[in-house]
């Protein structure tokens, strides 16, 4: 970015649950990654590491990887917040004028970070690390990973990208604005390509986990895949139109055979059923029908509730001299950004 000074600052996030066997490696890969960004790419660096309230070591791994080294920071969180929540509290802590989140597991490998870095200056504001290739994970996982993210795609109108973890660099103004949205339910990955701006992306070989075991396991999986869905998508909500639409259509044509066969070919039938059944389709229809209607309103209250700022601007052109008008999308709303930033 232009308007940067000569040194911009890199933020690297990490989130870390009980991954005390991972922090050895995690150190001496950090320490030289933030070496390699200081000496040879000209940036200043601050490592931020959050506890997501391990039950191991890590906390005091980390107490000692800030005594050691000026540029690393921790924080720690009063219990387990989960993965969404513990980046949350990094992007809310990170200084950079550059915010890259890295998997404690060295999974994303640092050593695609110049690259990412080499994006942002030619001008992108979000660079997605895509994964070419996902070694040592079960073919199982690959399948519900794809499977996911093509029914988020189709849910959604938020761009998200297939195989983009939450590995990926944010410039300040992305950062910022994706700061801005405080819903409690978080899937990151949405709401980052909510925000918008230039992105661009970089493509890398995942690696397998450097020592411990994923903390993702298959329930956790599952309650982000919900949150992402429920979060991006009021479709959940419409079911009920297509239940009405899809029920009393069947039935229907069924009235409609058995009122043939009883009229043209004078099939019995018993008293009655006729008009019973008439009158179970209309209430069900009627039924569905008002519960996806309620459906419509209870998700838009769902969609103002969040309180998410209307718009973001990208840029505002002025004539030179004149002093650049203030982001209508923030007209100073109290708690336009949810909750206070710790
Ligand atoms: N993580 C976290 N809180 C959690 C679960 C995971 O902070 O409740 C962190 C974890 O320490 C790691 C990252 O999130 O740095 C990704 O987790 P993991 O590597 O276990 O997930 P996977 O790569 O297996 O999907
Ligand atoms: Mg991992």
């Amino acid at each position: 970015m232009t308007s940067i000074a000569h040194r911009p600052k890199v933020s690297l996030v990490v989130p870390c649950y009980n991954e005390e066997p991972a922090i050895p490696h995690l150190r001496r890969e950090l320490t030289a990654l933030a070496d390699a960004l200081v000496n040879q790419h000209g940036c200043e660096c601050e490592i931020l590491l959050v506890d997501d309230g391990s039950r191991d070591r890590t906390w005091e791994h980390i107490r000692a990887f800030t005594a050691d080294d000026a540029r690393v920071r921790g924080a720690r969180l009063s219990r387990n917040f989960g993965h969404q929540a513990a980046l949350t509290c990094g992007y809310d802590l990170a200084s950079g004028d550059v915010i890259i989140c890295l998997d404690a597991d060295l999974q994303d490998p640092p050593n695609v970070v110049p690259e990412m870095i080499a994006k942002w200056r030619a001008g992108a504001d979000v660079v997605y690390a895509i994964r070419k290739a996902r070694q040592g994970e079960t073919a199982f996982k690959l399948f519900t990973a794809s499977l996911f993210y093509k029914l988020i795609r189709k849910l959604s109108a938020a761009d998200i990208r297939e195989n983009s973890g939450d590995f990926r660099l944010m410039s300040r103004r992305s950062l910022d604005a994706l700061n801005r949205l405080r819903e409690r339910q978080r899937f990151i990955r949405g709401m980052v390509g909510w925000v918008g701006y230039r992105t661009d992306e970089v493509h890398y070989e995942r690696l397998e986990r450097v020592a411990g075991v994923t903390k993702y396991p298959f329930r956790k999986m599952l309650l982000l895949a919900a949150d992402a869905i429920v979060s991006f998508s009021r479709f959940p909500l419409k079911l009920a139109y297509w239940c009405a639409f899809s029920l009393s259509g069947l039935f229907l044509a069924y009235l409609l055979v058995s009122l043939v066969r009883y009229f043209a070919f004078n099939t019995q039938m018993v008293p009655g059923w006729p008009s019973l059944i008439a009158t179970i389709i209309a209430f069900g229809a009627a039924n569905l029908l008002c519960v996806g209607l309620l459906g419509e309103y209870v998700g838009r209250i769902y969609e103002e509730i969040k309180q998410r700022p209307i718009y973001l601007l990208q840029e505002v052109v002025s004539r030179p001299g004149d002093a650049p008008p203030g982001n209508p999308g923030s007209p100073g709303i109290p708690g336009n950004s949810g909750e206070p930033r710790p």
